[in-house]
């Protein structure tokens, strides 16, 4: 007992001398090169940041970067921002700083710019630690100890979010595994029922193509200006064929109460209009997609539907107005920076 108790003392009383060895040579490192190390390095990175930063926000740029031909570097939401409301005002879109003219076939990418601010490091949202920007997603989506995580009863219904450090202590005091069947019976129901919406929208659809008459075609709308006293943008297609008539879409952009390059809110919507008359009504589903040649990679396809009748009443061959459904103002500045809106639409014929 004695002796054991020796052996501990001893060894923990060699550890402390190790510790005590140590400890200075680590203090005399921080003390003689990691400050003026340190110092150098945060000025070049700072310097770097006010030299790779778009020349419109100031942000250090997170995806692709541009430049005017005078080397003006903006990023990729800022430069489709200046050519949509370029497209928006009819003005030519120009550099913010220089003033010369700004396009996508003027305008180059660069790659060196996009590499550099890739390696330069950023702070996590989460828990405010630096990492390389090439490093950043990984870590705020996987490794963060405090990223925002779900419970792990989620499906049952538990609401609760919080740092990902801190899940397991919540999933030990969680009530939900606890709840009784009904309970967690009703829960699941609820979520079972948002993944029907989804299934009975796709549903939809996929009977669109059951049905006896349908077709697509790749569209291409064209910028016009109506000829009011501001007049204001809209698009329209050329004419295209359909179960033996002569139609056209148009596009407009949201709001149009107000001048749109007013707005940071921006979307778009559509219409589709017959040209011809029908011998008889036509009942028409169709909605579009991104085609072989579009900006956009996905579009939600939600199906509308209008009758067509042989009456031609003003307004009676158009359909209302409805959003096409973007993300986000930004893939609408997208599609507002390109010459023309390639789209495919598809169109069904519920006959008789
Ligand atoms: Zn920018
Ligand atoms: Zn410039
Ligand atoms: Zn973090
Ligand atoms: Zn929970």
């Amino acid at each position: 007992m004695g002796e054991s108790a020796d052996i501990a003392s001893g060894s923990s009383s060699l550890r402390s001398a190790m510790e005590e060895e140590e400890e200075p040579k680590s203090k005399k490192v921080k003390v003689d090169s990691a400050p003026a190390f340190g110092v150098y390095h945060t000025r070049l990175e700072n310097r770097l940041g006010e030299i790779l930063r778009c020349t419109v926000c100031l942000d250090l740029p997170k995806t692709s970067v541009y430049q005017c031909t005078n080397g003006h570097l903006m990023c990729a939401a800022c430069f489709t921002h200046i050519l949509a409301d370029g497209r928006l005002r009819d003005s030519t879109p120009a550099c913010p700083s220089c003033r010369v003219e700004i396009s996508k076939s003027t305008s180059t990418r660069n790659l060196a710019v996009e590499k550099a601010v890739s390696e330069l490091p950023t702070t996590c949202d989460f828990c405010s630690e630096s990492f390389p920007r090439s490093q950043l997603v990984s870590h705020q989506s996987d490794a963060c100890p405090k990223r925002t995580v779900k419970c792990s009863y989620v499906l049952i219904g538990c609401k609760w979010t919080g740092p990902a450090c801190t899940q397991n202590s919540h999933e030990s005091e969680c009530e939900f595994p606890n709840m009784t069947g009904k309970t967690v019976l009703d829960n699941v129901t609820a979520k079972q029922e948002e993944v029907n919406v989804e299934k009975r929208r796709t549903r939809d659809v996929m009977a669109l193509f059951s049905l006896d008459k349908f077709t697509f075609s790749d569209i291409q709308f064209k910028p016009y200006r109506t000829d009011d006293f501001v007049p204001r943008l809209f698009y329209e297609t050329s004419r295209f064929s359909a179960f033996n008539q002569q139609w056209v879409l148009r596009l407009k952009v949201l709001p149009d109460n107000i001048e749109p390059w007013q707005s940071n809110q921006r979307s778009m919507a559509y219409q589709l209009v017959l040209k011809t008359r029908p011998s008889s009504s036509m009942r028409i589903s169709f909605f579009l997609q991104p085609g072989p040649f579009s900006e956009l990679k996905e579009l939600q396809p939600h199906p509308r539907w209008y009758e067509f009748t042989t009456e031609d009443e003003p307004g009676a061959w158009e359909t209302e107005f409805e959003a096409l459904p973007l993300e986000s103002t930004h893939e609408c500045n997208r599609l507002l920076s390109a010459k023309l809106i390639s789209l495919r639409v598809f169109l069904f014929h519920h006959g008789k």
